[in-house]
C-alpha cells in the first residue's frame, strides 16, 4: 500500500469528501481516512441549502442529488408551544437551483465518498487516524484499521483535518475532555415515517431546554433533530425513568410543541433515535490558520438552529481546495503553506464568523421561552423577518463561483 501522497485528509463527512474530490479532480493524490463504514446515519437536519447546489453539480453528484432529495424547501416556520409562524423562505438567484432540499446522510456522504473513489482519491475505510506529527511540509499520521492490527505511518505534506467536532480530534492541542456544564447541549436525530409535515415546509421548533427542526427528505422520509441541553435532559429522563434517552426527548418535544405533536400524530418511527454530544459549536479556526489545514465543522461549527453546516463544510471545503490547486501540489512546501493558510483563514471568517456569532444568538434566545416569546408578537406581525433571518444565516450566500 502506498503511504506517501500529496494530502492526507481525516474525515470523509461532507467537508472531507469535498476537498478529496477537488484536489483529486485536480491531479492530486489523496488519502482520505474514516473511521466509520458508509453507508451511516448521521444526526443531522439534513436540510441542504438551495446556495450548495451549484457545487455539488461542480462536484460531479448534482443528478444524484437532484434524483433522490426531497421536495424543495419553499418556507420556514416557527414553532413554539402551539403557535406556528410561516414565512416564505429566500430563493436562491440561480437558473436551475433556487430551493434547498434534504437528502438523509447515509445518501449524502455515501454519494461524496463514492465520488471521491471516482475522481482517484485513495479512501482508507474504516480507519482511524490516531496521532499526528511533523508540520507543514512533512506531516505524519499515524492510522489503523478499525477491527484489525493493521496500523500504517501516512506521509504527506498537507494535512486537512475534516474530523468534525464531536469527537476526540487525532491532534494533541485538542485531545482534552471538556469538564460537564449543565448548559451543554446533546444532539438527537429520528426518521418517522407518514408524518403529517407539510411538504417544503422548514419548521424551527423552540422549547424551553433547546431548539430544532423538522423536515420531509427523501423517500418519504421526514426527520426530527434537536439539540438539548443537559440540565432538561436529565429533568426528561427523570420523568420517563426507566426509558431511552431519545424516547425522553421524543416525549418532551411531543408534549412541549404542538406542531412536533400534529406532525407525529399517527407517523411511525423508522429506525432508533441517534444522539451525538455535547456538540461544540464555536469558532475554532485562528485569523492566520494552523498547522494542518481545517474544514468544516473541525474549523468552526454554527448551533444547528440555523441548518447551514452542511454548507459551511462543502463550501469551507471548496474555499480551501481553490487556493491550494492554485498554488499547485509542487509548490506547496512549509513556507508556502503559511501564506495559504492566512489567506483561507481570511476568506474562512469573511464568510462564516458572523454566521456563526448570529446563530449562537438565535440559539440563546430560543432556549429561553421568555426571550423567544418576546419576539413572537413580532413575528405574529411580520412573519417576513424569518425570510430575513434564514437570508442572514446564509441560505442563499452562494460562495462556491465556477471557474471562469
Ligand atoms: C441536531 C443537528 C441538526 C443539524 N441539521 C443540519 C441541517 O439541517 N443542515 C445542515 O447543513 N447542517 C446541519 N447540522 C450540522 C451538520 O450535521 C454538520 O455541520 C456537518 O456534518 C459537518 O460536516 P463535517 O464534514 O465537518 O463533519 P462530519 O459530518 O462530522 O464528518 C466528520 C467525519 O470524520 C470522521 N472522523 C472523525 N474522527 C476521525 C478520525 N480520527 N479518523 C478518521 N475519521 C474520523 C467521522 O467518522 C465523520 O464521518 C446539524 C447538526 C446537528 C447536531
Amino acid at each position: 500500500m502506498n503511504t506517501h501522497y500529496d494530502a492526507i485528509i481525516i474525515g470523509a463527512g461532507p467537508a472531507g469528501a469535498t476537498a478529496a474530490i477537488l484536489l483529486a479532480q485536480a491531479g492530486w493524490s489523496v488519502a482520505l481516512l474514516e473511521k466509520q463504514r458508509f453507508p451511516r446515519r448521521k444526526v443531522c437536519g439534513e436540510c441542504v441549502a438551495a446556495s450548495n447546489l451549484p457545487l455539488l453539480d461542480a462536484l460531479g453528484i448534482g443528478d444524484a442529488f437532484d434524483a433522490l432529495a426531497g421536495p424543495p424547501l419553499r418556507q420556514v416556520a416557527l414553532m413554539a408551544a402551539g403557535e406556528c409562524i410561516r414565512a416564505d423562505l429566500p430563493p436562491l438567484q440561480h437558473a436551475r437551483h433556487r430551493w434547498g432540499r434534504a437528502l438523509g446522510r447515509e445518501y449524502l456522504d455515501t454519494l461524496l465518498l463514492d465520488r471521491a473513489k471516482e475522481a482517484g482519491a485513495t479512501v482508507l475505510q474504516p480507519w482511524m487516524a490516531q496521532a499526528i506529527r511533523g508540520g507543514p511540509g512533512a506531516f505524519e499520521c499515524d492510522a489503523g484499521a478499525t477491527g484489525s492490527d493493521t496500523e500504517k505511518i501516512f506521509t504527506a505534506p498537507v494535512l486537512i483535518a475534516a474530523h468534525g467536532s464531536w469527537e476526540l480530534a487525532p491532534t494533541a492541542e485538542v485531545a482534552q475532555r471538556r469538564p460537564q456544564r449543565p448548559g451543554d447541549l446533546f444532539a438527537f436525530k429520528a426518521n418517522f415515517k407518514n408524518a403529517q409535515l407539510a411538504a417544503g415546509l422548514l419548521p424551527v421548533l423552540v422549547f424551553s431546554g433547546g431548539y430544532g427542526g423538522m423536515v420531509l427528505g427523501d423517500h418519504g422520509i421526514t426527520t426530527l433533530a434537536c439539540c438539548i441541553r443537559r440540565d432538561r435532559l436529565a429533568v426528561c429522563r427523570e420523568q420517563l425513568r426507566g426509558q431511552r434517552a431519545g424516547d425522553a426527548v421524543e416525549a418532551y418535544l411531543t408534549a412541549s410543541c404542538g406542531g412536533v405533536r400534529h406532525a407525529l400524530d399517527g407517523a411511525q418511527r423508522d429506525g432508533r433515535w441517534l444522539s451525538a454530544g455535547p456538540i461544540r459549536p464555536g469558532i475554532r479556526m485562528s485569523r492566520d490558520g494552523g498547522a494542518a489545514f481545517l474544514i468544516g465543522n473541525a474549523a468552526g461549527e454554527a448551533h444547528p438552529i440555523i441548518g447551514e453546516g452542511i454548507s459551511m463544510a462543502l463550501q469551507s471545503a471548496w474555499l480551501l481546495s481553490e487556493r491550494l490547486i492554485m498554488h499547485g501540489k509542487a509548490t506547496v512546501s512549509g513556507s508556502a503553506q503559511q501564506q495559504i493558510q492566512r489567506e483561507y483563514a481570511q476568506a474562512w471568517h469573511r464568510n462564516f464568523a458572523r454566521r456563526i456569532r448570529l446563530a449562537a444568538l438565535f440559539a440563546h434566545c430560543a432556549m429561553r421561552p421568555g426571550m423567544a416569546s418576546g419576539f413572537l408578537p413580532l413575528l405574529r406581525y411580520r412573519p417576513a423577518v424569518l425570510t430575513h433571518a434564514a437570508r442572514w444565516s446564509g441560505k442563499v450566500m452562494q460562495i462556491y463561483q465556477p471557474a471562469t
